[in-house]
């Protein structure tokens, strides 16, 4: 039986959670083809598509790493793979104390470098505490979606990247195929991602790139276990292959999304995503301005995310009782995340959306808050 509360004609442009995001309806549609298996010639083709996209999008020459699992499977890859004993967890939120956590449950010593949730963490902070000494690994999340602060990734690999032996484990979970990433050029140890963030793709995978530092790791890293061993992931994609039963289905998603992305232009997709978050900051100055509505962006500028805006409420308004107006007015948005709920809401403004489609919500939000 099908659930009424299930969108079965979706209208696109009215969903602006920060994850999952909506996902086109040709790229659903893909997904309706049959089952191939695993080991043999059809699989190859497909993954050699997706290494040729996923490279593009990761700016990157290494094989992508794709896993049946989400994002979280890859951050814990991360840990477990890359460190060895010592982690430095760089903690500006609620998904970036969460990677610390992981690190922790995997048996690492973990030491937290903790900032004011919202605010971003300076390269020049990171050096300091490195300068203690003793870290092998430091673990980062790019765009914080619990608050829309958006680290300097490329700055804080340089500082790591004094240390010989320090790697840097990046989530961008919010990042890739929404925000700027250089994974080659900004020399990033290990990068992941999910496909139902910034990708707009059905949840279910993730992505990540691992430097030849990170790998070499790896083979002797005593507390990877099985389904997270990146040797036995690399292993298999050199023969274009995974290491166990893959989600098919969504590669077929991922192959459309790919292509869909090659033909806008990653640049313009960067660009995209940088206007909606423009935009975002901009109606929150008129809201102050022209209402008088006390509304604040929780991330200092020039550190704000451009996937997902995160907006301080008023005393008086609560985000549940923004989040369910908009929902009446079938609109969804995010809530404030974990300690922000009361007192913030979020709009995902990532994946396929457009200004034109954000500025229909902001009105509504105007609305809502008038
Ligand atoms: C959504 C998210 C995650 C967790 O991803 P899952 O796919 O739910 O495991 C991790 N980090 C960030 C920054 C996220 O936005």
């Amino acid at each position: 039986m099908e659930s009424s509360s299930i969108d079965s004609t979706p209208s696109f442009g009215r969903f602006f959670l920060p994850g999952p995001t909506e996902v086109h309806p040709e790229v659903l549609s893909a997904q309706n083809r049959a089952l191939i298996g695993h080991r043999g010639p059809a699989i190859k083709e497909l993954i050699g598509d997706l290494q040729t996209g996923l490279k593009e999008l990761f700016r990157t020459e290494s094989p992508v790493l794709i896993s049946t699992s989400s994002a979280t499977g890859l951050m814990e890859a991360a840990v477990r793979n890359g460190a060895r004993s010592r982690v430095l967890s760089l903690v500006n939120g609620a998904f970036s104390k969460r990677f610390g956590e992981i690190a922790e449950a995997c048996g690492f010593e973990v030491e937290t470098l903790e900032v004011e949730w919202g605010q971003a963490i300076t390269a020049d902070r990171v050096r300091d505490k490195l300068a203690s000494g003793g870290f092998d690994a430091v673990t980062v999340v790019h765009s914080e979606t619990s608050t829309g602060a958006l680290n300097p990734i490329k700055e804080i690999s340089e500082a790591v990247r004094e240390h010989d032996d320090v790697v840097l484990l990046v989530d961008s979970v919010t990042g890739v195929g929404g925000a700027e990433v250089r994974t080659d050029e900004w020399a990033l140890d290990f990068v992941l991602t999910g496909s139902q963030k910034a990708l707009a793709l059905p949840p279910g995978l993730s992505f990540g790139v691992a430097s030849e530092r990170l790998m070499a790791r790896s083979t002797d890293a005593p507390r990877k276990g099985v389904y997270f061993d990146l040797v036995s992931f690399r292993k298999q994609l050199d023969l274009l292959q995974t290491p166990n039963t893959p989600a098919v289905t969504l590669f077929y998603a991922a192959a459309k999304q790919l292509d869909r992305i090659r033909l806008e232009g990653l640049e313009a997709r960067w660009d995209r995503h940088q206007a909606m978050s423009d935009r975002c900051v901009r109606w929150v100055d008129m809201m102050c301005e022209q209402r008088g509505v006390a509304l604040s962006v929780l991330a200092p500028e020039g550190f704000r995310s451009p996937t997902v805006t995160c907006v301080g409420l008023p005393e008086g308004t609560t985000g549940p009782s923004v989040v369910s107006a908009m929902k009446e007015r079938g609109l969804t948005i995010g809530g404030g995340y974990g300690k922000l709920k009361e007192t913030a809401f979020r709009v995902g403004h990532m994946g396929d959306h457009t200004v034109a489609e954000l500025d229909a919500v902001l009105d509504a939000l105007g609305e809502v808050l008038s």
